[in-house]
């Protein structure tokens, strides 16, 4: 499997002196999904944030798909699809123009087969013609991921996909990552919940201070917590 993202001792210093990332490392291959898992405030977000070089990291190096973030973000960015937290889409529009828009943004060409394989993959097209403003909570979910699929990225982030959101939500987003990882996407989410890193990832990385405690694989971290030897200071 070929590694897709490298990260290097990344550093976030924030313009207040606080440093957010204390010097993270990570890889991640092809085809694999990794969770991300920490408390408020760990610096989940400003890790992906820092990856997809939407925040100017201080010191260390991303690269994805051999391209640096940086130096090559042109090239970089149109690897990675990243859906935020919050959901910023426009109200009035319909779905299948937000979805095509969001493609032609990368200067992709017109693939209306390719949109509807996605929207088809993420149970929206019989939504397609509707305003965002008419979907649900967990549509509309759905419309960033779509979003985000729309130029064929590499490499997925989810940013917290389940936050505020209810039980059966969270669940419908459990069996979204499992449709995309069948369909080999490569994921890396953020969560706060160890169940969900549980139920859907293949390697979970904790994240706590700033800094990744430890990336294992998904069996290992859960027979250590089973006999109670991961001492994690989360708080
Ligand atoms: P949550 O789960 O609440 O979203 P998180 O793990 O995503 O938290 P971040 O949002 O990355 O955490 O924040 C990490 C730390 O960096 C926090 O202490 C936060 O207050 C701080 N921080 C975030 N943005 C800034 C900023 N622009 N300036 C200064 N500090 C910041």
């Amino acid at each position: 499997m070929s590694e897709i993202l490298s990260v290097r001792d990344l550093v976030k210093r924030y313009d207040d002196g606080f440093e957010a990332l204390k010097g993270v490392t990570l890889s991640i291959v092809q085809g694999e999904i990794l969770a991300l898992l920490g408390p408020n405030g760990a610096g989940k977000t400003t890790l992906i944030s820092t990856i997809c070089g939407i925040t100017e990291g201080t010191s260390g190096t991303v690269t994805v798909g051999g391209h640096d973030i940086v130096k090559g973000y042109r090239e970089a960015r149109r690897m990675i699809g990243l859906v935020p937290q919050e959901i910023n889409l426009e109200p009035f529009e319909r779905v299948i123009n937000t979805v095509r828009f969001s493609r032609g943004l990368f200067g992709k060409p017109k693939d209306d087969a390719y949109l509807e394989k996605i929207l088809r993959q993420l149970s929206l097209w019989d939504k397609k013609d509707n305003r965002i403003m008419e979907l649900s909570g967990g549509m509309k979910r759905r419309v960033l991921i779509a979003k985000a699929l729309s130029h064929e990225p590499e490499v997925l982030f989810l940013d917290e996909p389940t936050a505020g959101v209810d039980v059966e939500l969270r669940k419908d987003m459990w069996e979204i990552v499992a449709g995309l990882k069948a369909s080999g996407t490569t994921i890396i989410l953020t969560t706060h919940y160890i169940e969900e890193a549980e139920a859907i990832a293949d390697r979970i990385g904790v994240i706590a201070k700033g800094e990744l405690l430890l990336v294992e694989e998904k069996q290992a971290l859960m027979t250590r917590m089973g006999q109670k030897q991961l001492q994690i200071d989360l708080s």
